[in-house]
């Protein structure tokens, strides 16, 4: 589709059009944890507007101009959440079209600046409403004065998931020597996965075909759409799917970080759930090859807060109080309960160790002890934000025992304690450590001592 540019535009048009498409491919060694389990990601912040949708706009804009739906008379109208927007002000710059769009007044002041620097025209609808909201404004406008607009409308549009049947799925396919055995895509208008999996079925009837989408209708992965409770597009086909995978916000705001450290891939959060929907998929395979998309790159959310992992504030009170008492411990693990708010810890509650196997190695908290601490922080008009214990002659992170009794939404502070042959014990590494939401692994999360 991209070869065939439109004729009858000027090369300043057709110069802009034949930049889309054609992204580069990543192997995502990082995050492969088994030998024959190969994973992917399309990079499309390498589009010239800087993310996936640019494709669909194009394809949109395209099938507009075929059926005589766009001209200088007409504004291109359309509600989005930022990336199809700045698709349709890039490619409307040199077409000489003026471009509104409704979008909800919530997004990042990144992409405000960015469509105004191309030119377009916003609409700011009802954050609370999200998507939705936008969309409604949209058709309200379209309705009300129908020929002074182009409406393409992404989310009924066919030119939208048919730019991924003609460019995203036989690019993937060439790119991995046709040797891909999983597609991996978030949902947003569902065109990117529509439009890819049809093409891939089409090819070879055994690929198997994986959504992601947010596992709440309040969540934080821009550009993604939480079916159950939102406007379903009228392009997404949910049987498509052989798997329907629903991804916590907080997983795919770890991945995302986790990509610029570890990957050195500085992507949106949607990449970071596509990733998270990978990982799952390749917990299941001893053989595969799995491809996703990377739908734009961070940038775009450099505003927002979740590029700091979370992080736990001690006050020096209780990190004595911790280091104290594994120090007394010893040579016996220690334990208790972290109380405080918003992530600053006020208060070391001393716990029982009541682990019958081997007080050295182990720790666990009696049901008694456990009321006793969300009574303590309840009373304190606090929360229990974690626990602490001690790992004699150990460091500080955590063992297959204390992956296997963690909860998500915790913080295990642990601290390694060792006794020289001449003194008295002594207290070494202080780390603190997240479960994961799936609960395969621990993150650290970044500790400061204050006083408060
Ligand atoms: N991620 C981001 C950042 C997006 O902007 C979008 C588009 N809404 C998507 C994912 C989902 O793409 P699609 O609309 O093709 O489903």
């Amino acid at each position: 589709m991209l070869e065939e540019v439109a004729s009858g535009h000027p090369a300043s048009v057709r110069e802009i059009d034949a930049a889309v498409g054609r992204t580069p491919l990543v192997r995502l060694r990082a995050f492969e944890a088994k030998e024959g389990v190969e994973i992917y990601a399309k990079l499309e912040s390498r589009n010239p507007g800087g993310s996936v949708k640019d494709r669909a706009a194009l394809a949109m804009i395209r099938d507009g101009e075929a059926r005589g739906l766009v001209g200088p008379h007409r504004t291109l109208l359309d509600a989005t959440s930022g990336n199809t927007g700045i698709a349709y002000a890039m490619l409307a710059a040199p077409r000489g079209l003026h471009v509104r769009l409704c979008v909800p007044a919530n997004i990042t002041p990144e992409r405000t600046r960015l469509l105004g620097a191309y030119g377009a025209d916003l609409v700011f609808t009802d954050a609370m409403e999200g998507s939705d909201g936008a969309i409604r404004e949209a058709r309200r406008l379209y309705e009300r004065d129908p020929d002074a607009y182009f409406y393409p409308d992404q989310y009924g549009n066919h030119a939208n998931w048919r730019a991924h049947f003609n460019s995203t799925a036989p690019e993937l396919i060439e790119q991995t020597g046709g040797r891909l055995t999983h597609f991996v895509a978030g949902l947003g208008t569902s065109g990117t996965f529509t439009g890819t999996a049809r093409r891939l079925r089409d090819w070879h009837p055994a690929t198997r075909l994986v959504s992601v989408q947010p596992d709440s209708p309040l969540h934080g992965v821009e550009g993604l759409k939480h079916m159950a409770s939102a406007i379903v597009p009228a392009i997404y086909d949910p049987a498509l799917a052989d798997d329907a995978l629903e991804i916590a916000t907080e997983d795919a705001h770890a991945l995302t970080r986790r990509l610029a450290r570890e990957a050195g891939l500085f992507v949106g959060p949607s990449s970071g759930a596509a990733l998270a929907g990978c990982l799952e998929v390749a917990r299941t395979l001893d053989r595969g090859v799995i491809v996703t998309i990377f739908p734009d790159g961070g940038d775009r959310y450099l505003s927002e807060p979740f590029w700091s992992a979370p992080a736990l504030a001690l006050s020096h009170e209780s990190e004595s109080a911790i280091r104290a008492h594994a120090a007394e411990a010893y040579p016996h693990e220690c334990c208790g309960a972290l109380i405080g708010r918003g992530g600053a810890v006020a208060q070391a509650l001393r716990l029982g160790n009541i682990s019958d196997a081997g007080r050295a190695r182990r720790f666990l908290v009696s049901p008694a002890d456990y009321q006793r601490a969300e009574a303590t922080a309840d009373f304190a008009d606090a929360e229990l934000l974690g626990f602490y214990h001690s790992h004699p002659n150990h460091p500080a992170v955590p063992s297959a025992f204390d992956l296997q009794h963690a909860w998500p939404n915790l913080s295990y502070v642990i601290v390694s304690v060792s006794k020289p042959a001449t003194a008295s014990a002594e207290t070494g590494a202080l780390r603190s450590w997240r479960l994961r939401h799936d609960r395969t692994a621990f993150d650290e999360e970044n500790v400061s001592t204050s006083c408060q």
